[in-house]
């Protein structure tokens, strides 16, 4: 491990606040040391308050904020005095604790200081870091681990036998500092938690933190526990699409509403699902406590979501009358997964939580598999991680200021996805919280979207193998199909049947009929499987309903594709799976209607081109972003009683109405 401290990015922070922030990002930025929210750091500043009297305030990580892309209003300015004298006290409730952190605020519009607040104030040094070094936790995971830490730090370091965070923690920081702290000491390690180094300076303390870790990664090195042997080749094992549907459900259904199982494809999770020890190793305990609150205490190996689920509430029932007060108790559902044939799978309400979940389990693997090396993986007994679990202070770091939107934790799949329409119908459902896989025979729409819900698959549909690869990616990615937008189509140029070649007429059939039958019929068995029920939308055309001269392929093949919406949901409607289909008309802010053409095209008619695009009852624009909200509402609650509807959206035509 190396210091990245450039004297020169340095340089440009004007004040101590701004170096602070400087080195909590250099933290931040690996991924060894915290991840995703976790770790603190903070430094304590003399200021004048507004009547000019002198006070040392500690700027302390607020809760929410994150090491890596913290800036200086993150840091919640708390009245150190106080603080210290807090935790001179023998005990305080979490509730006093926080009241006490919140009105010794000295911004009215800070966060929410951090529940190390009070251990952070009594460590005598201006800054103070804390990490969860994946090296230092592997050693302090371990059966030996206390004498190990000691060996490597000798008097270095002060070591924290295992305390719950809060208050408790920071009491016994202060005794145990003030006891055996000496000149050589240069942090603290947490046993099963993570390491804190500090100085005055800001570059001191941030070197210190490399230093102890750097020790930790050669200790690993010179007892063989370093290197890890992953077998060269992924396993490519083919599995099938509806077993993981099956699998999603019935995690969604513990979970109680819809949720997302992310297949990693990790090599690294292949190789520990194959270790013979993998019960051993996996079902013990996550490497620093607050990962709980993300992973679970442990994962569910191979795919039995009900024996894990009953293990839960056991877990729940035992621990729970120890609690101070009463618990309700959270989803029994697994959040990472091991299985033989699918590897290391993740779940989350988004995609970005399932990679979260994922990234903590690639570290976790890497931490246990290391320990076993060095002789013993042993993390905290379960009683510790159901206090953590429970912890209202933990859980209040989950908790959402905003309700879930209505799409979270589903999956929709938008055909010709690149464009027009179906781009619109991307953006709709990824505003609706849905995970969104796109195709398109368009390789641009694999970068349509750069959010984490979206997957772009270029795909020709009229290729059966590439349709099944591009299901078989959809399922590994999210874990199912709830939605289904079959927008995809073609239109042929105008030819009277007299002149309508067969081979035109089956190149319009077999992209906007037949491809639509095959993927009807193999995203089917998904959507039976869908938490909330299966719905499509199928994008048909105003010419099904008025059809014009000259577009006799364009206008049966909508027809036929209609009909074909119908009898699925007579079929299907056992099932839950509603369809319905919209009638757009002269939608012209697509890539295929261009300057140029419109104006040819409303010359031909004698109109203006703003005629010719508002030529319907209402003389409104018809545009591609209206047409996409109604698909995205059709498959929402508003039409949940509603299947094999068709519906215009067209300005109103004179013709249809
Ligand atoms: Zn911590």
């Amino acid at each position: 491990m190396q210091s990245l401290w450039n004297e020169q990015e340095a340089g440009k922070c004007e004040n101590e606040l701004e170096l602070r922030v400087y080195s909590s990002r250099l933290l931040g930025g690996d991924p060894s040391l915290v991840l995703h929210g976790g770790g603190n750091t903070s430094v304590k500043i003399k200021e004048k308050n507004v009547v000019n009297q002198e006070e040392e305030i500690l700027y302390i990580k607020g809760s929410g904020w994150d090491l890596a892309t913290i800036k200086a209003e993150g840091f919640a300015p708390v009245r150190l005095q106080p603080m210290i004298q807090l935790a001179a006290l023998d005990a305080l409730t979490d509730p006093q604790m926080v009241n006490e952190l919140k009105t010794q605020l000295t911004r009215a519009n800070a966060p929410a200081p951090s529940v190390e607040t009070i251990l952070h104030a009594v460590l005598p040094f201006r800054y103070v870091d804390h990490t969860h070094a994946d090296a230092v936790v592997t050693i302090t995971n371990t059966t030996d681990g206390q004498k190990r830490i000691q060996d490597i730090y000798k008097d270095k370091v002060v070591v924290i036998p295992y305390v719950m965070p809060g208050f408790d923690l920071a009491r016994d920081v202060a005794r145990l500092f003030a006891e055996q702290a000496g000149p050589q000491t240069i942090g603290m390690i947490l046993m099963h938690h993570g390491v804190f180094s500090f100085a005055d300076s800001a570059q001191e303390s941030y070197e210190r933190m490399i230093q102890l870790v750097d020790m930790a990664e050669r200790y690993l090195a010179a007892h063989n526990a370093w290197e890890i042997e992953l077998t060269d080749e992924e396993k490519k094992i083919q599995v099938n699409r509806v077993e993981i549907a099956k699998l999603r459900k019935a995690i969604s259904v513990k979970v109680g509403r819809p949720m997302l199982v992310h297949r990693t494809q990790s090599v690294r999770g292949q190789c520990f699902v194959q270790r013979d020890d993998v019960e051993k190793i996996s079902q013990q305990g996550p490497v620093t406590p607050d990962h709980v609150i993300r992973t679970k205490a442990v994962p569910l190996l191979g795919r039995d979501v009900d024996s894990y689920a009953q293990q839960y509430c056991k877990y729940f029932n035992r621990y729970e009358p120890t609690a101070k007060e009463r618990k309700t108790m959270l989803d029994p559902a697994p959040r990472v997964i091991l299985d033989q044939e699918l590897g290391l799978c993740c779940v989350g309400e988004s995609a970005k939580q399932a990679a979260i979940v994922r990234d903590i389990y690639e570290h976790t693997m890497e931490c246990i598999v290391r320990a076993e090396q060095l002789g013993g993986w042993q993390t905290l007994p379960l009683e510790d991680l159901f206090n953590i679990e429970y912890w209202d202070l933990e859980q209040a770091k989950l908790a959402k200021t905003e309700a879930s939107p209505v799409f979270a934790g589903e999956v929709v799949l938008i055909t010709g996805a690149a464009s027009g329409i179906g781009k619109a119908s991307v953006d709709s459902f990824l505003r609706r919280g849905a995970a969104v896989v796109g195709l398109d025979i368009d390789e641009c729409i694999a970068t349509v979207s750069s959010e984490p819900g979206f997957l772009g698959i270029p795909c020709d549909l009229t290729d059966k193998e590439q349709v099944q690869t591009a299901l078989d990616q959809a399922v590994s990615c999210f874990g199912g199909l709830d939605m289904l937008v079959l927008n995809a189509g073609i239109f042929s140029a105008s030819a009277a049947i007299a002149d309508l070649s067969l081979k035109t007429w089956q190149q319009v059939m077999a992209i906007n009929l037949d491809a639509n039958l095959v993927l009807l019929r193999e995203c089917y068995p998904l959507l039976q499987h869908a938490p909330n029920k299966g719905r499509v939308v199928v994008i048909g055309s105003k010419n099904v309903p008025a059809p014009g001269p000259g577009a006799g392929a364009y206008s049966a093949s909508k027809a036929a594709l209609t009909q074909l919406m119908r009898i699925a949901a007579l079929e299907w409607g056992k099932d839950g799976i509603r369809i319905n289909a919209l009638h757009p008309n002269a939608v012209f802010d697509t890539g295929i209607w261009t300057d140029e053409i419109l104006k040819a095209r409303a010359e031909h008619y004698g109109l203006s081109v703003q005629q010719y695009k508002t030529n319907n009852v209402l003389g409104v624009e018809v545009r591609s972003n209206q047409v996409a909200e109604l698909a995205s509402e059709m498959c929402g609650t508003l039409f949940d009683a509603t299947t094999a509807a068709q519906v215009p959206i067209d300005g109103g035509n004179e013709r249809v109405v």
